[in-house]
């Protein structure tokens, strides 16, 4: 199998809001080879069985053994620690997704340098000019995020009822997109035979799981790369991590603390809840409730960003091809990696598996501009898009934040061939993409 792969074959399955894609490559021997990108959902489509995750595991596992009973899945990347991107490893008494997904052991596990397990707290990530390989996260940070994340979406769930519904609908989405999946994230870091925490510019050394496949990791950057942040570091060494969980924190000790529990306004007055307030005067706990719920929000968003920035991206090149994994990573990781020597590469991109499931902030046009393939329909070796999304989620119209964004949508769909799992139809369960890698590189 030393030749390059002959082809290569895309499976983009509708998990609904979040990313699953599995990657097969085809050797002349006839021999193959899979990379399973992201496997999560936080909100499944309304026609699927609550059981769509084991379904979608178990058609993975047929795919990877299709051709060689007992073959193994060769790389899993978890680009991200969201729970739309790794809840499906989660483990179930060995009847779970992340059961299904363990039992094809797979041969690496590729996450970002952030998730490394021994982790001193204030780690900047590891040193380019040594080791290529993380060894420590800032797991604590992670963690901290975590659990306030918990406690905004436990905020939402008890007073849900009388905040905005827009306000109460994105606290509690966000919130649960940040909870810790904590057998999933055990399963990612004990599943494969090796793990490989990577950063930009690293070797995620996949050359023999992916015999004839570049693997260039252009995200994300280590707190010592990009000089944004070490100038923000020098001015509060807290601020690119820490500032977040803990503006958090003072938001939640300014609102008594417990945000399950319901608050009190007079803690001294009668006990009975509903007569604590006169009639006239309950609007204004509603405005209270709020205007922390916005707050709240703000923070939430702020610690759903930083995590975003702390995916993967992965542009890899293949008989003549491109293809390019970002995950959920936004303008700041961007900001370093089109600065970066890497970026010449985004150029030859013919397969853009879109960032964010379509928020504008993660296809910057500095990105988006760089893809010399993009054309109109006519247009030979066309670029191809491939959007794994769900509408009304996330986001919303009126402050043009909804995701997908229309505007993006619209370009995608003008300037490539543009896939979508939206488009699909049950009881279909992915959108495929061939890639003919014995073709001659497009213009
Ligand atoms: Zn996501």
């Amino acid at each position: 199998m030393d030749s390059p792969p002959v082809s290569a074959t895309l499976f983009a399955y509708q998990v609904g809001f979040g990313d699953c894609s599995l990657l097969r490559f085809s050797y002349a021997d006839h021999s193959r080879r899979h990379m399973l990108i992201d496997f999560g959902a936080t909100d499944l489509p309304e026609d699927a069985e609550p059981s769509r995750l084991l379904a979608l595991a178990r058609d993975i596992q047929a795919k990877v053994t299709e051709h060689e009973a007992g073959a193994r899945l060769d790389v899993v990347v978890a680009t991200h620690r969201h729970a739309d991107h790794i809840s499906g490893f989660a483990t179930r008494d060995g009847a779970g997704s992340g059961d299904v997904i363990a039992g094809l052991r797979p041969r690496v596990v590729v996450q970002p340098w952030t998730e490394a397990p021994e982790a001193p707290v204030d780690w900047l990530g590891p040193d380019i000019a040594a080791d290529h390989q993380a060894f420590a996260a800032r797991r604590a940070a992670l963690s901290a995020m975590q659990d306030l994340a918990g406690q905004a979406a436990a905020f939402a769930q008890a007073h849900g009822a009388r905040l905005p519904s827009a306000i109460a609908q994105q606290l509690a989405f966000i919130g649960q997109d940040n909870l810790s999946n904590l057998s999933a994230v055990e399963n990612l870091r004990t599943m494969g035979e090796r793990c490989e925490y990577v950063f930009h510019g690293c070797d995620a050394r996949l050359a023999d799981a992916l015999p004839g496949v570049a693997v260039h990791v252009l995200g994300p950057p280590t707190l010592r790369q990009p000089d944004s942040i070490r100038k923000q570091r020098s001015r509060d060494k807290d601020e690119f991590w820490q500032l977040a969980p803990r503006r958090f924190a003072l938001a939640l000790e300014g609102l008594g603390g417990d945000l399950a529990a319901d608050r009190q306004l007079f803690p001294d007055a009668p006990s009975n809840p509903k007569s604590r307030l006169l009639m006239e005067h309950r609007w204004l706990a509603d405005r209270i409730d709020s205007a922390n719920a916005e707050l709240l929000l703000g923070l939430v968003r702020a610690l759903d960003d930083q995590m975003n920035n702390t995916s993967v991206i992965l542009l890899l090149q293949v008989g003549g091809k491109t293809l390019l994994f970002p995950g959920d990573a936004q303008l700041e990781a961007w900001q370093y990696a089109l600065r970066s020597p890497l970026a010449d590469l985004l150029a030859g991109v013919d397969l853009y598996k879109v960032g964010h499931h379509g928020s504008l902030n993660a296809t910057p046009k500095s990105l988006w501009s760089r893809f010399t393939k993009r054309g109109d329909a006519g247009r030979p070796q066309r670029l191809t898009s491939v959007l794994s999304t769900m509408h009304g989620k996330y986001g919303k119209d009126e402050n043009n934040t909804e995701v997908p964004r229309r505007t993006l949508v619209a370009e995608l769909d003008a300037q490539s061939t543009l896939i979508s799992t939206e488009q699909l139809v049950a009881p279909a369960l992915y959108q495929v993409v061939e890639l003919d890698l014995s073709a001659p590189p497009g213009p």
